[in-house]
């Protein structure tokens, strides 16, 4: 076993660091304050190669590999998780079914400008009537005059209405009603007539991120925006979901390692009854105790980065990642809150919107519930 990085993981780590630390960390309250997506950081992001990390160089992509993303996940989740948690749909579920299903062509017209940075991918699975349940979809793609029509709503889809997006991947029902399910992914730009979107959903935290609900009303594209082959799409939607998670875990991590930074930094500086509250027990107990759960974090989610790049099996474990470094996040966020006091539940306190940001980790990309289930089930084998 290896746990050093080697120096490409060091010279990407210091890059990111440099720059989350410049350019994101200085205006992330103001961004989630305003609810402003920061179309300049995505554009800088593509500048410096990083949004097509996970995408094969021939694309415009990195190819950098996972353990790679993770490090770079960690810096840029660090500054401003509504910034990484757009990096993240973008660079994991929004690229990779054209990565890995697309044509030379499709991925020439839209994986390229994805993993250049010129534009920003988004994700369409969830709907207002199926979130955990993928299969019980409703938007349907009927054959139509050489294309496919296509009708339904999308909910909560990350990035799809900001200025540089370039259109949305969705799974749409092929089968007719009484045949047997069968599923197509399709890719929609975003001009597409037929293809419309809400107002900018307002939420509890991400508030810097795009979600929105997108429609399609007889939206007709050609038959070449269909992904790979009809009837797969379910399956190709299920497989990017694993390193999906790995992503999400990676953006819990950064989470769970920024509030204990920000504990162990708050219990130096504030001092009561004469002295810094780190040297109270009950402080200093609650920081050992985040600390420990960090490092158990980073270590299953750099395993399951590993495993991935080494072309390991990795669902279970990314899975696990997910679950248990989401989970820490939550209660690393709760206590580094305690630890700043009142300070910590005003609004202009960085820990508050750490706070914020976490819960979401605990539903996105795969509840936690569902998570366990699908642990469960590799590990009884079912
Ligand atoms: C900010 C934000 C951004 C998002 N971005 C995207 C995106 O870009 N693309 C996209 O497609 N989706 C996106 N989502 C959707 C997200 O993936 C779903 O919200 C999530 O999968 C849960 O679905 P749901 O909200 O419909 O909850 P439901 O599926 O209705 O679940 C409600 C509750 O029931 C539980 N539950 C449901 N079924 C079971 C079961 N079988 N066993 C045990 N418990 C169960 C769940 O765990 C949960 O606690 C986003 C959501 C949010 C809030």
């Amino acid at each position: 076993m290896d746990f050093t990085f080697d120096d490409e993981h060091v010279e990407l780590r210091d890059l990111c660091r440099t720059f989350a630390a410049k350019e994101i960390a200085p205006y992330a309250a103001e961004w989630s304050e305003q609810h402003v997506f920061p179309t300049k950081i995505f554009k800088q992001l593509g500048e410096l190669g990083l949004m097509g990390m996970l995408v094969n160089a021939k694309y415009g992509g990195a190819d950098a590999g996972y353990v790679a993303y993770v490090v770079a996940m960690q810096e840029l989740g660090g500054a401003d998780q509504s910034v990484a948690c757009s990096w993240n749909a973008h660079s994991t579920i929004a690229s990779l079914p054209l990565a890995r299903f697309g044509t030379d062509e499709q991925k020439e017209r839209w994986l390229r400008p994805l993993a250049e940075g010129t534009h920003i991918g988004a994700f369409g699975l969830t709907e207002p009537t199926a979130g955990s349940d993928a299969s019980g979809i409703r938007t349907r793609a009927r054959r139509d005059a050489g294309g496919w029509l296509i009708n339904g709503n999308k909910m909560f889809i990350t990035n799809a209405g900001t200025d540089m997006s370039l259109g949305v991947t969705i799974l749409a029902v092929t089968s007719e009603p009484g045949e047997p399910k069968r599923f197509g992914t399709f890719f929609i730009p975003k001009d597409t007539e037929g293809y419309s979107m809400g107002a900018p959903l307002q939420k509890l935290g991400w508030n810097a991120s795009d979600t929105r609900e997108l429609v399609f009303e007889d939206c007709w594209i050609p038959d070449d925006h269909l992904i790979g082959d009809e009837g797969n799409g379910l399956r190709q939607f299920l497989e990017v979901l694993d390193p999906g998670r790995i992503s999400v875990a990676a953006l819990s991590l950064s989470l769970a390692d920024a509030a204990l930074r920000l504990a162990v930094r708050h219990a130096t500086d504030r001092e009561q009854f004469g002295r810094p509250i780190h040297q109270f027990q009950a402080v200093s107990h609650k920081i050992a105790d985040m600390a420990t759960e960090v490092e158990a974090a980073r270590w299953m989610v750099f395993r399951a980065a590993w495993l991935a790049d080494v072309g390991l099996p990795f669902g279970q474990a990314a899975a696990m990642a997910k679950l248990y470094a989401s989970e820490v996040a939550n209660r690393a966020a709760s206590a580094s809150l305690q630890v700043h006091g009142g300070y910590g539940w005003m609004r202009e306190s960085e820990i508050s919107r750490f706070y914020s940001d976490a819960k979401i980790l605990e539903i996105g990309e795969g509840t936690n519930e569902i998570q366990r289930t699908v642990i469960a089930r590799s590990v009884m084998g079912s």
